[in-house]
């Protein structure tokens, strides 16, 4: 046994795993250029899937409320 292992060390105590939960969430973005939806994890790059734009706006669930008061 010679290979070499890093023994404790304090950087290696340091990763959360409570947190992937929290990060699995996707989000729901909206293209700037071709208005296709693109949901996101927490660390996906912002990019469209379908055009490679990279302006992408959120999308609000409350937006699928059709305003037909008029
Ligand atoms: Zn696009």
């Amino acid at each position: 046994m010679s290979g070499y292992q890093p023994t404790s060390g304090p950087a290696f105590n340091a990763q959360p795993t409570n947190n992937s939960e929290y990060e699995t969430k996707p989000v729901n973005y909206v293209c700037g250029d071709c208005d296709a939806t693109v949901s996101l994890k927490a660390g996906d790059a912002i990019r469209c899937r379908e055009c490679g734009h990279r302006v992408l706006y959120k999308m609000r669930t409350n937006s699928l409320k059709r305003d037909d008061g008029k």
